[in-house]
């Protein structure tokens, strides 16, 4: 195991490399198109400003003189503004009077704005003075002429000074959207009031009024008297602005989905390919590591045995009869071994054929049999074999499936103790599947290695495995063989009192 970390560490650090060759730079790139697109609306803004400008500048110096043109007029008591063309400019109920230090007017929002302005009455110029006022909430523009110490005077429509100014610019159109002139007040500071504190909570809540408001493309502040409001540009319809940085960051949005799902799909490849090249290196390792020192042990005692020999210290045939059979099983035992491998490497490299016939399930268990009962088997063994009636048959390659088997047969043999050894093979038909199960009572295997044992190599470490041979290999070759033949290979077991591994076979279709 400790030998693998190397292999896993680099793969681990390929990756980070990856991700952070990959990864990083295009985060960047999307932060930066994010900037780009934000400026870019700040751009647009600043464009449609500066087309606006200049309007607003000329609006702004034509106001007061569409104003002076304005005559005040009585109608019964009641004062109104009519400009030039007979519009009328003022409000209907916004004639005031100041008189005797007190504002008389029917508007209470213009009452309260005049409040400010009663003690300088008697200061007021005697012809019509146009200027505005803000108290309170409210900010009005108004009209007022004095005679003596009464001063009269009228509020103005708002709305009717829009329709004047739009008017104005309709001919000379700046851009093609569509847009609107208003008359706002200009926000107030409510500074003083709890120092910074306050400060903050009125930039806050203005900030609010310009996200939430509606969007301004350009403004100016008129000059003074009428300081309190600023001459606006409205988009009416669909703000362009909008429009465009809309389309922007559609496309944007669309582009930078598909680049990273491209960016994710290729980090996942390649970390996968990295992933099972890192673990074939290390397979293969393992693989040499665990096969040589599979042939070391056997062709040590081959050599020992040699050697004895070769000495001709032996006068003894029965001594030397002894030797050469110990020399055959090890032979042979080398020769399992190496076949095994190669069957293995068949299968794992996709190289092995399987010769499928339909058969009767006891032709394979058959054959199982009589290869397993051919090995010299030392010590007894109580095998029973029960195979239903009537079996259907199953499609297999007879002498893999045999194989497989004998494996089973043979693991049960040598993972039980030499005393009481009893081994229950059984065929039958469950649903679908034919069931060639074989059950032990020998050592068991404990829950944590039920699944490994299957893996290629892999043996339980316990007494009993260390005095018997094996490869780690049977099991892993047997589940390949009967997976390739659409079946599975299951086991249950209980530590010290046996276990049962069953062969699940696919029945054949009629
Ligand atoms: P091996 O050549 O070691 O027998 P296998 O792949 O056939 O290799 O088995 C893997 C391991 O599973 C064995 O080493 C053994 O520890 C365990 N095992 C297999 N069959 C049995 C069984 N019937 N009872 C107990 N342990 C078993």
């Amino acid at each position: 195991m400790s030998r693998s970390a190397p292999v896993i560490l680099s793969f681990r650090r390929t990756f980070a490399l990856l991700i952070i060759l990959v990864v990083l730079p295009s985060a960047g790139l999307s932060g930066f198109g994010v900037v780009a697109i934000i400026n870019e609306r700040a751009a647009v803004e600043k464009r449609l400003e500066a087309a606006w400008r200049g309007t607003l500048e000329t609006l702004s110096q034509e106001l007061p003189s569409a104003l002076a043109s304005a005559r005040l007029e009585d109608e019964g008591g009641a004062l109104r503004l009519v400009a030039s063309d007979g519009r009328v400019l003022s409000e209907p109920a916004g004639t005031f009077l100041l008189e005797g230090g007190r504002a008389m007017t029917e508007d209470p929002q213009l009452a309260e704005s005049l409040a400010t302005v009663v003690p300088e009455a008697s200061s007021l110029p005697e012809s019509p003075t146009f200027f505005s006022l803000a108290a309170g909430n409210h900010t009005v523009l108004v009209v007022a002429e004095r005679e003596g110490q009464v001063v009269r005077g009228v509020r103005l429509s708002v709305r009717a000074l829009e329709a004047l100014l739009t008017e104005r610019v309709e001919p000379r159109a700046v851009s093609s959207e569509p847009v609107r002139f208003t008359l706002l007040p200009v926000p107030r500071e409510t500074s003083g009031e709890g120092g910074l504190m306050g400060k903050l909570v009125s930039e806050v809540a203005q900030a609010r009024a310009s996200a939430l408001g509606p969007q301004v493309l350009a403004e100016r502040v008129l000059s003074p008297p009428l300081q309190d409001f600023r001459l606006v540009v409205l988009p009416t319809g669909e703000d362009p602005v909008a429009r465009a940085s809309t389309r922007n960051r559609a496309v944007y949005g669309v582009l930078l989905g598909l680049f990273y799902l491209t960016l994710t799909f290729g980090v996942v490849y390649t970390g996968r390919v990295l992933y099972r090249e890192a673990r074939l290196s290390r397979m293969k390792t393992d693989f040499v590591s665990l096969v040589s020192h599979e042939l070391r042990t056997p062709l040590t005692s081959i050599r020992m045995f040699i050697e004895t020999l070769a000495l001709g210290r032996l006068k003894d045939p029965a001594q030397m009869q002894e030797i050469l059979t110990l020399l055959t099983r090890e032979t042979e035992r080398l020769s399992i071994f190496i076949e095994r491998v190669l069957d293995w490497s068949r299968i794992e490299g996709g190289r092995k054929v399987y010769q499928r016939e339909s058969l009767p399930v006891s032709d394979v268990v058959d054959s199982a049999l009589a290869a397993f009962r051919a090995q010299r088997l030392e010590g007894g063994v109580n095998l029973q074999v029960e195979v239903e009636q009537g079996l259907p048959a199953v499609l297999v390659d007879k002498e893999a499936v045999a194989g497989a088997l004998l494996n089973l047969l043979q693991n049960a043999y040598k993972y039980s103790g030499p005393e009481d050894r009893r081994i229950a093979l059984t065929a039958r038909r469950v649903r679908r599947w034919v069931d060639l199960t074989v059950e032990d009572n020998g050592v068991g295997i404990a829950p944590k290695d039920r699944k490994r044992i299957f893996e290629r190599f892999y043996r339980v470490d316990n007494l009993m495995t260390r005095k018997t041979e094996g490869s780690g290999l049977g099991l892993a070759i047997a589940r390949r063989i009967i997976e390739a033949h659409g079946g599975r290979i299951t086991v249950k077991s209980e530590p010290g009192r046996g276990s049962r591994f069953t062969i699940h076979l696919p029945v054949q279709k009629a």
